[in-house]
């Protein structure tokens, strides 16, 4: 399993609560969902609006004729479903990583195999701080 933790904000080191050991790693399962669902909602919303990609660049395209208009339309529902997908899968993502932050236990440790969620840690944190 490769993840790119580049992105992941990482504020503080996680340290597992049942070894203390630091070799954790977020398992992001419902951001990988949510991106694969929300690219095909996404695409499939931007090809819901293919027509008025297609109007529109039907539009620019008449000034160029039968051919232009045939070009403009093709372009208009290309750009109507790759920006659909793209949006979908951002939006998916963010809403995945909100339910695998606050829902799942995201958080799995390498050492023991524990798996606890960044919520719990929290709690674990106010309640050591009190
Ligand atoms: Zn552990």
């Amino acid at each position: 399993m490769t993840h790119n933790f580049q992105n992941l904000a990482k504020p503080v080191q996680l340290i597992c609560p049942a070894c203390r050991s630091q070799h954790i790693e977020t398992l992001d399962q419902a951001k990988e969902i949510g991106g694969a669902v929300g690219t095909m909602v996404g695409t499939a919303a931007g090809a819901g609006g293919i027509l008025t990609g297609t109007e529109a660049g039907m539009a620019i395209g008449v000034a160029g004729g039968p051919v232009g208009m045939a070009l403009g339309g093709l372009a208009g529902a290309l750009v109507g479903a790759l920006v659909g997908g793209t949006t979908g899968r951002t939006l998916g993502r963010n809403i995945g990583a909100s339910i695998d932050e606050h829902i799942l236990n995201n958080y799995q440790c390498k050492s023991c195999g524990h798996s606890f969620s960044g919520k719990s840690l929290i709690a674990n944190t106010a309640k050591t701080s009190l």
